[in-house]
């Protein structure tokens, strides 16, 4: 067969450990996944009422201009309805912004380690990949301009950044952008945007104004907890979304993904609630980390990365068989640390009182 080059080598994306996959194989009745950054609190009682409550066909299609939701999100963030697009999950845009601005012969820059799907899908295409070092866990814009040239198409930006939680200050972030050509896209990626707490994080919307090359990336899988729903966003300058637009499926949002969204929206009590313990949370670990010796990058997104000081791959086993699902860091590019999404607080301290027994064995 004709296969694209480029895909001969790529490997499936690795999900966590599924928590039925961890029962069976350790014979463990609880678990707790702080894996995926999933929102340990679920989502909103409005979202789930709307999907009790849903009578429709299952047999319609969506609404494929995701109307009822894209009218919620455009109220919510001040900007035009054709500011918008969405998507199958974030993860989606991400797909949609390759197929239509990466093939061979142009390159696209992005940090290194970061979320993979960047890679990922500018491999598909055919790209050149151009990664810049993270300095101690953070962008380094300098490299990053640095590594833009003529054939650049794309750039990638996560902030908060995963699997670090570092982020981007305003000052630095409109610095950067005013020196990006302008036919270069930005690609800011904001999935843990609501969980950010840092007085000096940029209002990126605000930011769309004025630069016309930037688009921002949003979700309901992380803190709005409905990522099995898959719903995620893009905003951008209307030109923008109109380009975009023809690359992306029909019916790629579904119904009650779509009505669930909405409703969630409309809760912001609960995103506040999220929020607050979230950064309740993100303390217990730095408390646990300052006891223990341990380094970690202080955090704005609802995980924390923490360097045990041996191999990822044994802490995560051990607390896997212990029943706490977390990342290592060895797939995600810090070989000697653990990523462990904020849970609620008896979980933090379940993981927290494992992880000591683990430190202590290794003393
Ligand atoms: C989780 C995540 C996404 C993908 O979210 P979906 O909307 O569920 O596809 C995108 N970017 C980053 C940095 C993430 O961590």
């Amino acid at each position: 067969m004709k296969w694209k080059e480029a895909i001969l080598n790529l490997k499936p994306y690795q999900p966590g450990r599924s928590i039925d996959e961890v029962k069976r194989a350790y014979g463990l009745k609880e678990i707790t996944k702080l894996a995926s950054n999933e929102n340990p609190f679920g989502c909103s009682e409005q979202a789930k009422e709307v999907m009790k409550n849903y009578e429709s066909s299952l047999a319609l299609y969506p609404d494929g201009n995701a109307t009822v939701l894209r009218s919620a999100v455009s109220k919510h963030l001040g900007i035009q309805e054709n500011n918008l697009i969405f998507g199958n999950g974030s993860d989606e845009i991400i797909q949609v912004i390759a197929r239509s601005l990466l093939y061979p012969g142009v390159n696209t820059v992005m940090a290194s380690p970061t979320f993979p799907q960047y890679k990922h899908n500018a491999v598909i295409e055919g790209a050149e990949v151009r990664e810049v070092p993270l300095a101690d866990g953070e962008h380094d814009l300098d490299g990053m301009l640095a590594a833009i040239d003529e054939n650049t198409s794309v750039v990638w930006v996560c902030s908060p950044n995963n699997p670090t939680g570092r982020y981007i200050a305003r000052d630095a972030l409109v610095d950067f952008l005013r020196q990006v050509p302008q036919q270069v896209l930005v690609v800011m990626d904001e999935a843990y945007f609501e969980y950010v707490h840092a007085d000096d994080y940029p209002d990126t919307i605000k930011l769309l104004e004025q630069f016309q090359n930037l688009i921002v990336l949003r979700t309901f899988s992380k803190i709005y907890g409905l990522a099995s729903y898959r719903v995620g966003y893009g905003a951008a300058h209307s030109d923008l979304i109109s380009r975009l637009d023809p690359a992306r499926e029909p019916f790629n949002t579904n119904t009650i993904g779509q009505l669930a969204a909405a409703a969630a929206l409309a809760d912001q009590e609960f995103i506040a609630y999220c929020h607050e313990m979230n950064k309740k949370g993100l303390a217990q670990f730095y408390d646990f980390c300052e006891r223990e010796g341990l380094k970690f990058y202080p955090s704005q997104g609802n995980f924390v990365l923490i360097d045990v000081k041996c191999q990822g791959d044994e802490a995560f086993q051990f607390l896997m068989e212990k029943g706490f699902i977390v990342r290592s860091g060895n797939a995600l590019g810090f070989p000697t640390s653990i990523r462990i999404t904020i849970g609620c607080p008896e979980q933090n301290l379940g993981v927290i009182e494992q992880l000591t027994v683990f430190l202590n064995r290794k003393k």
